[in-house]
Parts: C-alpha cells; sequence; structure tokens
C-alpha cells in the first residue's frame, strides 16, 4: 500500500494525486498544485484565492495498493470520471477524512 495526497477541483471536480502523505507536502506545496489547475477556470484573484484554499483544505490522504498506484492522476489534474480512485476516497462522503485545520490555516494567510 501507498500514500497519495488527493486534491479535487470543487469547480469541474478535476482530481489529482501528489506522491507521498499529506506531511510530506506544505501548503505552499499543495497551493502551487492548485493554481497550476485553477488558471485554466479563469477566475479574478479573490476567486482564484478563495478556490485554492479551498482545495488545500479538502485535501485528503488516500492508501492505494501498489498495483493501483500507477492508475491515479499523478501526473496531471483530471477528470473525475476518467481517472481511478479507492472506494471511500470521494469527498464529503461518509467517513469524511477532511481535516478541522482549515479555519486556522485560514486565519493564519
Ligand atoms: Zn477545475
Amino acid at each position: 500500500m501507498e500514500s497519495a495526497v488527493l486534491l479535487r477541483c470543487p469547480i469541474c471536480n478535476a482530481v489529482h494525486t501528489l506522491e507521498g502523505g499529506r506531511n510530506e507536502y506544505s501548503k505552499r506545496d499543495l497551493y502551487s498544485s492548485a493554481k497550476t489547475h485553477l488558471r485554466g477556470h479563469d477566475l479574478n484573484e479573490p476567486k482564484m484565492a478563495i478556490r485554492k484554499y479551498g482545495i488545500v483544505s479538502d485535501a485528503t490522504e488516500i492508501v492505494v495498493p501498489s498495483g493501483k498506484y500507477r492508475q491515479l492522476p499523478i501526473e496531471e489534474w483530471r477528470e473525475r470520471d476518467d481517472t481511478w480512485l479507492p472506494g471511500g476516497s470521494l469527498f464529503g462522503g461518509e467517513g469524511s477524512l477532511s481535516a478541522p485545520e482549515s479555519s486556522v490555516e485560514l486565519s493564519s494567510l
């Protein structure tokens, strides 16, 4: 089993995974990844910032069987429907893994 960090775009539902555990990435890393994708949405700066923070605060660590790892959208953002994700990693579902840290993080920015 291997871990990955899953990011999801709230606008188009595209998903992107980063190799490794959540604690291997700084907020800055995650923001830059989110921003890469959000550029395609043609948002103004304030909206971009809000979406960026939202994506990062919803970032979830997932655990994937090694054999499935290559099927994750590691290289780039992909349509949710075009990619494979392990069951239970959907956002907002039962046993949501979203961290309650987001409000604290936001106020410090
Ligand atoms: Zn998007």
